[in-house]
């Protein structure tokens, strides 16, 4: 195989599959190469309300993703169940992938199953050595994820923070449930989650580099598995992977891109520091790198980044430093359990997260929602005496951290 393309794709994930079919669909030709798409990549495969809003194309996604409307948010023993504005979209990330390369190459681009093995440049252009022979193109793009090759040739000094994560995919278990749940730990920016897709849960956890090994993460999941579970499902896929987050040395994203290349999503460090979610920003990437590439500005790729990123990402790094690398977050989620107040800073967080809002005055609009929210949680409270999910009561230290749960209170659903 040798092929010469205007542009080659390596990862044909959320980032790479998007941007050929914008490109493709312009005329260009693009070869977009991955050697496992479409495939489960370990992921909770969470699309916020806002992903559809910024993505209008997404809404198809809905016909096999499921919906979630509440979280329940847990920690250290306490659990509070937090209604959402808008759903939160569960999608399987094979089933996600194989409609975004349909869509990728319906619109022209050349989809090749192969691994980039070096990457090199001949006569001014570039040269990706596959399995199946060269490619060569005159601009390279990264969506190769958190791992990326064409960033550690491209951009070396682009320091992507790789946060570990171990995903049991389970079978769905105990009634139909539209909540997700969140379970965080002290002074640890990671958390579990438990996310009910259409055939299958994806329960997992994730921490920054360096907290926990392999066997500790598998054993949180394993230990949330087990508790209170209607069934214990030992039908188990387990998997791995890192999310890439970056800090832009703080605002400056001239790195992710040179006069002939660019890096996008995971490669380029664009999951989200706070929550890990990526799936949207890879998406979002695409679409600023195809803009800039189709008003013949590609050069104008890292300011329109910064432009769309910049602010996202520093919020989130504030909430991570003073939420999650402290006590605060913990402690305020067990303060919610009895406080309305404490409450609705969480109900309130939550929507800003799910809905992307960042700017002051969509901040603005969040308030009254979230005192309506809280009062009709204290109504709630005053007719059933409780509104807190559970209450556990810690029995033993270590290793197991086995906690003893009264039930939860009827009408507020059951958990899967
Ligand atoms: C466990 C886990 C849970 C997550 N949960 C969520 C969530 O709920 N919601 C959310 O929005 N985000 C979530 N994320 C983040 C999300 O998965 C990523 O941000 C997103 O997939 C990034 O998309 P991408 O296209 O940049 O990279 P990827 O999706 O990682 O795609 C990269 C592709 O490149 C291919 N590739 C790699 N190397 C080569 C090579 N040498 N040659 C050819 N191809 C190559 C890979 O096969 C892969 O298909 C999670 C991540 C993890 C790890």
């Amino acid at each position: 195989m040798r092929q010469w393309a205007d542009v080659a794709v390596v990862g044909a994930g959320p980032a790479g599959a998007r941007v050929a079919e914008l490109l493709a669909k312009e005329g260009v030709r693009v070869v977009v190469l991955d050697p496992r798409a479409p495939w489960e990549k370990p992921c909770g495969g969470g699309l916020t309300p806002h992903a559809f809003d910024a993505v209008p194309e997404l809404e198809e996604v809905r016909a096999f993703a499921r919906p979630v409307s509440a979280l329940q948010i847990e920690s250290k023993g306490s659990a509070i169940d937090v209604p959402l504005l808008r759903p939160v979209w569960m999608v399987s990330r094979l089933d996600l992938g194989r409609w975004q390369l349909d869509r990728a190459t319906t619109a022209g681009a050349i989809f090749r199953p192969v691994k980039v093995r070096h990457i090199g440049k001949v006569a001014g252009a570039w040269s990706l050595t596959t399995d199946a022979g060269t490619i060569r193109s005159e601009f390279l793009v990264g969506a190769d994820g958190a791992a990326s090759l064409v960033r550690r040739v491209t951009s070396p000094k682009l320091q992507v923070e790789l946060a570990p994560t171990r995903v049991a995919y389970t079978c769905l278990s105990g009634p139909p449930t539209d909540r997700a749940v969140l379970r965080f730990f002290p002074r640890i920016a990671g958390y579990l989650w438990d996310f009910p897709r259409n055939t299958h849960r994806s329960v997992g956890v994730g921490v920054p580099e360096a907290t926990w090994r392999r066997p500790r993460m598998d054993g949180e999941v394993d230990r949330y598995r087990m508790e209170g579970a209607p069934c214990r499902c030992d039908d188990v896929d387990r998997a791995g992977a890192v999310i890439g987050t970056a800090q832009h040395d703080h605002g400056d994203f001239s790195k992710v891109a040179g006069p002939d290349f660019a890096l996008l999503g995971d490669a380029a460090g664009f999951a989200d520091p706070l929550t890990g979610e990526g799936i949207l920003n890879a998406m979002i990437s695409a679409e600023l790198l195809a803009e800039a590439w189709l008003a013949g500005e590609p050069r104008s790729y890292p300011a329109r980044a910064r432009r769309r990123f910049a602010r996202e990402f520093e919020i989130a790094r504030v909430l991570r430093r003073t939420m999650f690398e402290t006590e605060h977050g913990v402690r305020l989620i067990q303060r919610a359990a009895a406080s309305p107040l404490a409450w609705a800073s969480i109900w309130f967080m939550v929507q800003m997260i799910a809905e992307h809002a960042v700017e002051v005055r969509s901040l603005g609009r969040l308030v009254l929602p979230a005192l309506q929210a809280a009062k009709e949680r204290v109504r709630a409270e005053a007719m059933t005496g409780d509104t807190a999910l559970c209450h556990c009561e810690r029995v033993s230290e270590t290793p197991a951290h086995v906690t003893r749960c009264s039930p939860r209170p009827a009408g507020l659903g059951a958990v899967a």
